[in-house]
C-alpha cells in the first residue's frame, strides 16, 4: 500500500477553470494484483481537450483524464519489467495500478531528453506531422499559416511546413513567443493577435494568400483566414481553443469556402497510426538536426497540476505545459 494523490473535479466550470474546480485527495494504493502494474509517474501532460470534458464527460469519483510518462515500479504482468518507462492515459494521479491495456512501453532515444516523448515525439508531434501533411496535404513552398503557433502543437506544424520549403505565417498571444518563433523557429511573420489587428496583420503578412490554414483557434482567427485563402486551399481543423470555456467570437466569413473550393476538414490524433513509424523516423531526425526546436514549460510538483491546465487558457505556456511529478 502506497499513498497516491490523485486530482478530481470538484464543480464543473463555468468559463475559464478556476483552482476550485478541482480537488486534490490522497488515497491509498494497494500493491499489484495478479496481470496487473503499478506505475509511478513522471510526467503529466496538461492538454486543451481535456477542457471540453469537464462539461459533461468527466466523472467526478475518478482522476482528472490525461496522459503522462511514467515508470513501472511493480509488474505481475509478463508483458511489463520493473523501471520500464511507459506512456499512458492513467490521469492525473502520482501512482496507480493498470492492467496494461493502453500502456505502451517506450525505448527513449538516450540523445534525446524523455520530456520530448510527451510533445514532438509524442501526441501533439504526430498531430502536427498528420494534420498538416496528411489532412492538409501540404506541397513544398505553399503559404502557410499557423494558429497557436507558440503552442505544443503550432510550433511543430511551423517548423515542419519550414522544413517543407513554405512561406510560413504564425499567430501568438505574447511577444516573447512572437520572438521566439522568429528568431528560433525561423517563422517568416509572427502576429501578436493579443496586441495588433488580425485581420489586417494577416492580410500584410501573407502577400501570397494561403493554401493551408492550420487550425488550433476558431472564432475571429478562421474569420480572419478564409478571405485569405487561395483557390483549392485547405484548412485541416485540429482544435478551436478559443471555443472551450465556452462563448467565443462568431464566424462571418464561411461562404469563402465557395468560390474558393476550399476543403475544411476536422482530424484527431488517432487518425494517423499509419504515419507512425515514418513520424518517429522523421521527428527524431528533426529533433537531433536542430531542425525542430522546442520549448517546455513545466511546472514542478504534481500539487501544480490543475493550475497547469489553467494555465493553458492564459497563454502561460510556452511550447508544451508539463508537470513534473518525480524523477
Ligand atoms: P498549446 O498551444 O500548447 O497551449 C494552448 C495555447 O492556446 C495557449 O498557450 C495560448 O497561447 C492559446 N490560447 C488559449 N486560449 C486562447 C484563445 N482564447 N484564443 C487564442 N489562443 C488561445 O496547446 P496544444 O496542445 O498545442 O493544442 C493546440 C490546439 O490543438 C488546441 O486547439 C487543441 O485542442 C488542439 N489539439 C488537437 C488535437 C487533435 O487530435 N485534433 C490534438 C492535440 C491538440 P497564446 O499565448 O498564443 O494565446
Amino acid at each position: 500500500m502506497t499513498a497516491s494523490r490523485q486530482f478530481r473535479l470538484a464543480r464543473r466550470p463555468r468559463g475559464v477553470p478556476v483552482p476550485e474546480d478541482f480537488v486534490m485527495i490522497e488515497i491509498d494504493t494497494p500493491d499489484a494484483g495478479e496481470g496487473e502494474i503499478q506505475i509511478q509517474n513522471l510526467i503529466l501532460s496538461v492538454d486543451p481537450y481535456m477542457r471540453p470534458r469537464l462539461d459533461a464527460d468527466q466523472p467526478f469519483d475518478q482522476p482528472m483524464i490525461g496522459g503522462g510518462l511514467g515508470r513501472i515500479v511493480q509488474s505481475r504482468n509478463p508483458k511489463f519489467r520493473e523501471g520500464d518507462i511507459v506512456r499512458h492515459g492513467g490521469g492525473f494521479q502520482e501512482r496507480f495500478n493498470s492492467s496494461g491495456a493502453g500502456v505502451q512501453v517506450l525505448t527513449p532515444d538516450p540523445a534525446l531528453p524523455l520530456s520530448v516523448y510527451m510533445h514532438a515525439l509524442g501526441g501533439t508531434g504526430i498531430t502536427a506531422y498528420g494534420g498538416l501533411l496528411e489532412t492538409g496535404a501540404l506541397k513544398d513552398g505553399e503559404q502557410v499559416f499557423v494558429s497557436t503557433a507558440g503552442g505544443a502543437v503550432g510550433s511543430v506544424v511551423a517548423q515542419i511546413a519550414k522544413i517543407k520549403g513554405c512561406h510560413v505565417v504564425g499567430s501568438t498571444g505574447s511577444d516573447a513567443k512572437a520572438a521566439w518563433l522568429r528568431d528560433v523557429a525561423g517563422l517568416d511573420a509572427v502576429i501578436n493577435y493579443k496586441t495588433q489587428n488580425l485581420a489586417e496583420s494577416l492580410k500584410a503578412a501573407t502577400p501570397k494568400g494561403i493554401d493551408v490554414y492550420f487550425e488550433n483557434v476558431g472564432g475571429a482567427h478562421l474569420d480572419a483566414a478564409l478571405p485569405r485563402m487561395n483557390v483549392r486551399g485547405r484548412i485541416p481543423v485540429c482544435g478551436m481553443i478559443s471555443m472551450y470555456n465556452g462563448g467565443g467570437e462568431g464566424v462571418h466569413n464561411l461562404f469563402a469556402l465557395i468560390y474558393g473550393r476550399i476543403r475544411m476538414e476536422g482530424f484527431v490524433a488517432s487518425d494517423f497510426p499509419h504515419l507512425q513509424a515514418q513520424f518517429v523516423s522523421d521527428m527524431t531526425g528533426w529533433l537531433k538536426d536542430g531542425k525542430v526546436r522546442y520549448e517546455e514549460t513545466i511546472l514542478d510538483g504534481f500539487e501544480r497540476a490543475a493550475e497547469g491546465l489553467i494555465g493553458l487558457f492564459e497563454g502561460r505556456n510556452a511550447g508544451k505545459m508539463l508537470i513534473r511529478v518525480a524523477d
